[in-house]
């Protein structure tokens, strides 16, 4: 894994990195798409992965689908700010993909394991907001793994087993939501991107303090 920051082109919005995990079949990908379809102002960064393709994803879109040589050619490459391999597959973070969205200024959506939102804290400790996305129960996110397109019982008992370790995890985690009611998750989870766009120290309210004052002061003189 690469430690190398990356540096914003536009000093005067810095997009926030938020960081959303969950045990797989908690409904990550549900809240998450969601999100980029409702909200103004955040992007995908869209992962490299070596899984196969579901029935409702497309390449380029919620993936970049490859071999295990091309991924591998990635990391040698040092094209990727994280990578971890889950469930049998490589998983990683494109560096180009947060570059091309910080440069936006757009807020930058990174749907990974807990392993990717440890990294990414790491490279950029200011940016990151992370989230852990929680099941009401385990019965329940077993009969959400067996309801999902493209769901084969292997897979299922793989991730319901791996579970566990995932949920370990959520004390590294910002904020927790316990994805029950969808409506409510949904609505946590924009309260949080929200709050933080808010914050008084993130670089961007402070570019728009300092005009409104530059603004101020002119009037004064
Ligand atoms: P993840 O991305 O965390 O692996 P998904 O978003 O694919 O999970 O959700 C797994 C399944 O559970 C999907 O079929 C989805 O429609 C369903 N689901 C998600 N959230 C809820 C919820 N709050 N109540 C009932 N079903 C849900
Ligand atoms: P899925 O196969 O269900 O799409 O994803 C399986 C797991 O891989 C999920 O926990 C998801 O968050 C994680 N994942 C997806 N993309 C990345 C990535 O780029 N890096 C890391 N570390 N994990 C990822």
């Amino acid at each position: 894994m690469s430690n190398k920051p990356i540096q914003p082109e536009r000093p005067d919005r810095r997009g926030v990195m938020f960081v959303v995990s969950s045990p797989s079949g908690a409904g990550k990908t549900t809240l998450t798409r969601r999100m980029l379809k409702e909200m103004n102002g955040v992007e995908l960064s869209i992962s490299a992965t070596t899984r196969e393709m579901r029935p409702d994803e497309k390449d380029g879109v919620h993936y970049y689908f490859k071999t295990r040589e091309e991924f591998e050619r990635l990391i040698e490459e040092d094209e990727l700010l994280e990578w971890a391999e889950v469930f049998g597959n490589y998983y990683g973070t494109p560096r180009g993909e947060v570059e091309r969205l910080q440069r936006k200024g757009t807020d930058v959506l990174f749907d990974v394991d807990w392993q990717g939102a440890r990294v990414l804290k790491q490279v950029m400790p200011g940016d990151v907001v992370s989230v852990f996305i929680l099941p009401p129960s385990i019965s329940e996110l077993k009969s959400r793994l067996e309801g999902r397109p493209g769901a084969n019982p292997d897979a299922v008992m793989q991730r319901l087993s791996g579970a566990g370790r995932d949920i370990k995890r959520w004390g590294e985690y910002d904020f927790v939501i316990i994805n029950d009611d969808i409506e409510i998750a949904y609505d946590e989870l924009c309260a949080i991107l929200v709050t933080e766009r808010l914050d008084r120290r993130k670089p961007s309210q402070g570019a728009r303090v300092d005009k409104l004052l530059d603004d101020a002061e002119a009037l004064e003189s």
